[in-house]
């Protein structure tokens, strides 16, 4: 056995693999792990399947197709009104989660730190410590999810670099308001910081609720990396398929370094997005339209069974407070509803780091609702509901 230092092995395994075994292995179902139980469009897949059977089999440009990302570059523009060069502002990565890597990487060296929202998504952490910088979080109020500006003021030291803004939010479903991320802007640039915005949940946003771009805010184009990813728009989790629109100065950083880690994702999946974002605007309501459905289907469950929480706006989770049901810690808790009424859920103790925040924060799971109507209604009847 070679000596080695253990490092990375401290991270365990992601809560999201835990959670799909737990539900595989007790026959649960399935609303732990957010994928959809149903794929994207047809076309997109055809077009993919096009594409290995013709001539995109070898490596990509390392910046990504360029047809690729002159079509994200019209897709934003329609989405937000900024103009983005395919040629030196956006490139493609293989997920969000690589994307996001990236940035940690070509932005923050160790002793850093980096403000972000609590709960967070799980690679959050991991990416900060690959770079030894340090991860600082501002926890966002139960029951409503929201922050004031003094919060970020308490988060700032010396050795603040960044803030990480996910919104649509996961796993809360809040969309930040117009006034929240205006705070978050005048604080990045009072302070000088890098903003990177996750905005994977871009598309799936509800009851005509506006998704104020950080980007758009005065000032805030050139001082943002903006990372989406094909995944939830598309219902294609497994492509990987992500990118980043950023300034020629971010972006020659950010592909630094995306071309040591993958070089390039893989090409004929690329074409395939293509043929997604070819899609007419049509595809996007339909999505949203489908999607509230879901919500209002596990919602009215959740309501009826007496889970507490606040409504998403985005995404597509739902965080819920099961104090009228159990004394459990959430994670003993998630574990029992899988294996006794057939549920898998997401403790959201996992999405803190701060001991002190996670003691507090549990008495609530996610339920994700990118399952399909029949789906969603055999796991409210798994917990009782008469749906
Ligand atoms: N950010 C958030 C908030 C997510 O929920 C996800 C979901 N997987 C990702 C990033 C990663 O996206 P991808 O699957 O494209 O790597
Ligand atoms: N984003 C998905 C979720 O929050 C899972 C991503 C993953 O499994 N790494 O459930």
């Amino acid at each position: 056995m070679p000596r080695i230092t253990s490092h990375w092995s401290r991270f365990g395994t992601s809560i999201f693999s835990l959670m799909t075994q737990a539900a595989n292995r007790y026959g649960a179902v399935n609303l732990a792990q957010g994928f959809p139980n149903f794929d994207g469009p047809n076309e997109i897949k055809e077009a993919a399947m096009a594409a290995i059977k013709g001539d995109f089999n070898q490596y990509a440009p390392s910046t990504g197709l360029p047809k690729l990302r002159e079509l994200l570059s019209q897709r934003i523009k329609k989405a937000s009104g900024i103009v983005y060069s395919p040629e030196h502002e956006i490139t493609v990565y293989s997920g969000a989660t690589e994307a996001l890597f990236c940035a940690f990487q070509a932005f923050l060296r160790a002793g850093d730190e980096v403000i972000t929202f609590a709960p967070f998504f799980d690679c959050y952490p991991a990416g900060a410590f690959s770079t030894g910088a340090k991860l600082v979080e501002v926890q966002l109020k139960a029951p409503d999810w929201t922050f004031e500006r003094k919060d970020l003021d308490s988060a700032l030291t010396p050795r603040t670099k960044a803030i990480l803004v996910n919104t649509p939010h996961n796993p809360t479903g809040r969309v930040f308001s117009r006034q929240e991320m205006q705070i978050i802007a005048d604080f990045s640039k009072e302070h000088d910081l890098l903003v990177i915005t996750d905005e994977v949940y871009e598309e799936l946003v509800y009851d005509g609720k506006s998704f104020t771009r950080m980007s758009t805010l005065e000032g805030m184009r050139d001082r943002t990396v903006v990372i989406s990813s094909s995944a939830k728009t598309f219902s294609l989790t497994g492509w990987k398929i992500g990118y980043t629109f950023a300034s020629p100065e971010l972006t020659k950083e950010l592909r630094a370094v995306h071309q040591f880690t993958v070089f390039c994702s893989a090409t004929p999946l690329q074409a395939g997005i293509c043929a997604a974002l070819e899609l007419p605007d049509q595809y996007y309501d339909e999505l949203r339209k489908d999607y509230l459905l879901r919500r209002d289907t596990l919602c009215n469950g959740l309501a009826e069974l007496g889970f507490k929480f606040r409504k998403p706006e985005g995404t597509y989770f739902v965080v819920a407070d099961y104090s009228h049901m159990s004394n459990l810690r959430d994670t003993e808790f998630a574990l029992w509803l899988t294996e006794t009424k057939k549920v898998a859920v997401i403790p959201t103790s996992v999405f803190f780091e701060n001991p002190e925040i996670v003691a507090q924060r549990q008495n609530y799971v996610r339920f994700a609702f990118c399952k399909d109507l029949e789906t969603l209604r055999a796991g409210l009847r798994n917990l009782g509901s008469k749906v």
